[in-house]
């Protein structure tokens, strides 16, 4: 039996939040000993992911925490003025060291809700002893952001980011997953809002290993099995027009 894959997905209310959940959940159904931590920032659960989950025959754990009001995003900001997905991430953290212990073979990734997931990347993450790291595509700047891996000795040698490649692990949330172990092992390891934009990733890492315990994935880091995909906010132009008729589009319609 191979390990419990625990994704840990940060999610939020907007028009296009069911579209990406039923992407998500259809990709996932396919993955054996499957675990979706999904956690609304928000300060209660709503209907619509509540319902969404229990329908979607997927083993699921249902969290919720509001991002606190200092640091949401408002209409305005560019995307990477503010981390998003802290404290729901951190909140799953614990979530799973209070439920779990070292004794479940288990791996811990964190699957953003607008990204494209391959079935293959799930395979992979089963061969995780530490922490596995592979590219990522659409990310950084980049066609792909990836690991260097020596073909010899199959060991990471180096990154090939080019956006603030300073960082101890210049990886992006969509590109590494750690065994449950370490994550239990290593307790005190959370998200920070204190981490400078773009630090999110390599500041949680640094609390939990070093850049020579890296395990190269997907045939030494050659293949892309994961993109950290957009998608556009719809403009909704014309539902004004129906509201002012009392003809609201989605009245008693779930989009
Ligand atoms: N997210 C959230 N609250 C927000 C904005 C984003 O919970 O106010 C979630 C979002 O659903 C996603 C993750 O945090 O799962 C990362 O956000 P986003 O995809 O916008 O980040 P980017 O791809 O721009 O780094
Ligand atoms: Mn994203």
């Amino acid at each position: 039996n191979g390990p419990i894959i625990f994704a840990i997905t940060p999610t939020f209310k907007r028009p296009s939040q069911k579209a990406e959940l039923t992407r998500l959940a259809q990709t996932f159904l396919h993955i054996k000993n499957f675990h979706w931590i999904i956690v609304e920032d928000s300060n209660e659960r709503t209907k619509l992911v509540t319902n969404f989950l229990s329908e979607s025959g997927l083993i699921y754990h249902h969290l919720n925490v509001a991002t606190p009001r200092n640091f949401k995003l408002k209409k305005s900001d560019p995307h990477w003025k503010k981390p998003r997905g802290i404290a729901q991430r951190n909140a799953a953290l614990t979530w799973i060291r209070k439920n779990y212990n070292a004794t479940t073979n288990g791996v811990v990734y964190f699957a953003d809700d607008d990204n494209t997931y391959s079935v293959k990347l799930f395979k992979e993450m089963e061969k995780i002893k530490v922490i596995g790291v592979w590219p990522v595509g659409l990310v950084g700047g980049l066609m792909v952001e990836r690991p260097i891996c020596d073909n010899e000795t199959n060991k990471v040698t180096g990154f090939n980011a080019a956006w603030k490649p300073e960082r101890i692990f210049p990886i992006d949330m969509a590109g590494f997953a750690l065994n449950l172990k370490v994550v239990i092992e290593k307790k005190d390891a959370m998200f920070s809002y204190a981490a400078p934009n773009g630090y999110h990733e390599t500041t949680l890492l640094e609390q939990m290993v070093t850049r020579d315990q890296l395990e190269p994935l997907a045939d030494c880091c050659t293949k892309v099995y994961v993109w950290h995909t957009r998608t556009e906010p719809p403009t909704l132009r014309d539902e004004q027009q129906l509201i002012k008729k009392g003809l609201k589009s989605d009245a008693n319609i779930e989009v």
